[in-house]
């Protein structure tokens, strides 16, 4: 099997202790080699600050290529472009611009009078401010605003020829998704790199509540199996397993790179990396 390239999404910590937890977790993937990693935007652009400083912390002392999340949500087109100013300033060439999540308890997204209207707007004005390399969100499972899968893949080759240069997708279960999306894609004329967005799932639950927030489908046997190793206790087994399949089917599939939802835990992503045969390139003189 073919070792993909792999990146990592990362989220700001709200806390000393999450701090900590998110340093580890940049210590334990590191290693690997990603081709970036990436730090996201609350909902509602509630960690601006936040996720511009982690941004700007972890380009100056991790060594990694670092790609800074960007949503339109409640910010005017000032305060946003004033947000990748210092992105630039901090050394940040990569930006995954999105639309973004409303706030907690809104419903739908509802632009800013004086915001982008739209993640097309926002990756314009980033293309024109030059310099950034633009990705974007995608949505095997179709985003629950689409009015159809269709438009839904029209609307990504606007994300595109607007100057998006890779999708990122959300998470899904099986690869047979993957595949009809991008083969749908190729079909839309949309020649760029789709990367599948992967999620070990830590956290059965949780993960269940967010793929039903964002449209992504959960196959019965997937369910069935969750329900069945919680019984046992072995959820940590299934969902290596799991995630070692399905990365391996997307990878036998042509696939090359992959993009972990790492939710600030390294484990279970380690594990499947290992298991991918992605491993640190020790040398034994450096060790020994
Ligand atoms: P868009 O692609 O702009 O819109 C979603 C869909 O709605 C489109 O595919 C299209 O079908 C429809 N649509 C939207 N506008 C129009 C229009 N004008 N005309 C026709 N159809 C339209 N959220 C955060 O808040 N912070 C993050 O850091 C974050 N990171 C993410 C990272 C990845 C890789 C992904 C996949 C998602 C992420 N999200 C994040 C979630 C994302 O913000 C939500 O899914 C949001 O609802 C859509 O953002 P988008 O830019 O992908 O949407």
């Amino acid at each position: 099997m073919k070792r993909p390239e792999i990146s990592f999404e990362f989220f700001p910590p709200r806390n000393i202790e999450a701090t900590f937890r998110l340093w580890d977790t940049v210590q334990a993937l590191a290693p690997l080699d990603p081709r970036f990693v990436s730090v996201t935007y609350g909902a509602g652009g509630t960690t601006r600050e936040l996720t511009r400083d982690v941004v700007a912390t972890l380009h100056k002392h991790s060594g990694l290529n670092v790609a800074a999340h960007l949503t339109c949500v409640d910010a005017t087109k000032e305060e946003t472009l004033a947000i990748v100013e210092q992105f630039r300033a901090s050394g940040v060439t990569d930006i995954v611009a999105l639309r973004g999540d409303p706030p907690k308890g809104a419903t739908g997204f509802t632009p800013h009078p004086d915001g982008f209207g739209s993640s097309v707007e926002l990756i314009e004005a980033l293309r024109e401010t030059g310099d950034f390399n633009i990705r974007v969100g995608a949505y095997p499972d179709v985003h629950p605003d689409a009015v159809s899968g269709q438009a839904d893949i029209e609307f990504l080759k606007r994300k595109f020829d607007a100057g998006a240069t890779e999708a990122l997708t959300q998470f899904f279960f099986e690869a047979e998704t993957f595949f009809r999306f991008r083969d749908a894609c190729e079909k839309a004329g949309i020649d760029k790199p789709i990367v599948p967005g992967i999620l070990p799932i830590e956290n059965w639950k949780g993960a269940r509540r967010f793929a039903e927030n964002c449209g992504t489908k959960i196959p019965a046997w997937v369910i069935e199996a969750f329900d069945r190793a919680e019984r046992d206790g072995r959820q940590d087994l299934l969902a290596t397993a799991i995630c070692t399949e399905l990365c391996s089917e997307l990878i036998e599939g042509g696939v090359d790179k992959l993009h972990f939802y790492t939710l600030n835990r390294p484990e279970l992503t380690r594990d499947v990396c290992f298991a991918l045969g992605v491993a640190p390139d020790v040398k034994l003189e450096h060790v020994a």
